[in-house]
């Protein structure tokens, strides 16, 4: 089983069927779709109930962090039950979200949220640019935000970060998430390859985005959790693991890091 950590295939409509079908075929039995504002986490809610092998998280995203006093009261609401296994995803977006000071309310909101719940959180960060001083800007920012909520763990979705920033985040107990990115050549690709090989075998998993983040090779115009293996081969690459060794400790790194337990999967 190959689970794919992070998703939105709620956004493919009436496809969804036939794309997580796709998936259980290629062997990413389980997954989990996220929502990131109100409206988002009701489909992500309602694709994880009809599609075995799928699991909902809600939050809101740090772009729309400026709807928080609007909209997080039914996006806790949907959290609180059973079939919401982590808050997120909420962090901080230096590109695109709104001022810092706002960034930081919500997260900070959803971290405690979590706490009190005892559940996980998923973290999109992302900085101004792609240079190295805007990667280390916003996690500095983030890092400093996290030391004030110690008792929760999170997932770095879609990790961005170098050695340092993935030293850091696994220091204070949290897992990294790798993406399509890390299957890109060049400068994105080499920086997340070293984190990828310094990071501990038990703090990494594997995602999607899907339909975003296209990896390298991918057949498709829209991404797909059946593409993940692409991702997954370079993660063996850059660790020096076969292919089934990185998706066994994948899994079990996911299954432990969101709480999933094995009886709620299809069998395959
Ligand atoms: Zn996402």
């Amino acid at each position: 089983m190959i689970i794919d950590t992070h998703c939105h295939i709620q956004d493919f409509g009436n496809r969804v069927g036939e794309v997580w079908a796709r998936s259980v075929t290629s062997g990413v039995t389980c997954g989990i779709v996220v929502g990131t504002s109100r409206k988002d986490c009701v489909a992500a809610r309602q694709v994880a109930r009809s599609l075995v092998g799928l699991h909902f998280a809600g939050g809101l995203h740090p772009v729309d962090a400026a709807r928080f006093r609007d909209e997080w009261a039914d996006i806790a609401a949907m959290c609180v039950t059973e079939e919401c296994v982590a808050v997120g995803e909420t962090g901080l977006d230096f590109f695109k979200g709104p001022d810092v000071a706002t960034q930081v309310n919500s997260l900070e909101a959803q971290l405690e949220f979590a706490a009190k719940l005892g559940k996980p959180v998923i973290l999109h960060v992302r900085g101004s640019g792609r240079n190295v001083a805007s990667i280390r800007k916003v996690h500095e920012t983030l890092f400093s935000v996290l030391r004030q909520h110690r008792g929760v763990t999170c997932v770095f979705h879609c990790f961005s970060g170098t050695v340092a920033e993935a030293r850091l985040a696994v220091d204070m107990g949290h897992y990294l998430s790798f993406a399509g990115t890390l299957t890109f050549g060049e400068i994105t690709g080499r920086m997340l390859s070293e984190a990828a090989a310094f990071a501990p075998p038990d703090r990494i998993m594997v995602e999607t985005d899907a339909p975003y983040l296209r990896p390298v090779g991918c057949p498709s115009k829209r991404n797909e959790p059946a593409f993940i293996r692409l991702t997954l081969t370079s993660l063996a690459t850059a660790r020096g693991w076969t292919l089934d060794q990185t998706a066994f400790n994948t899994t079990a790194n996911a299954m432990r890091a969101l709480r999933l337990t094995a009886e709620a999967e299809p069998s395959t």
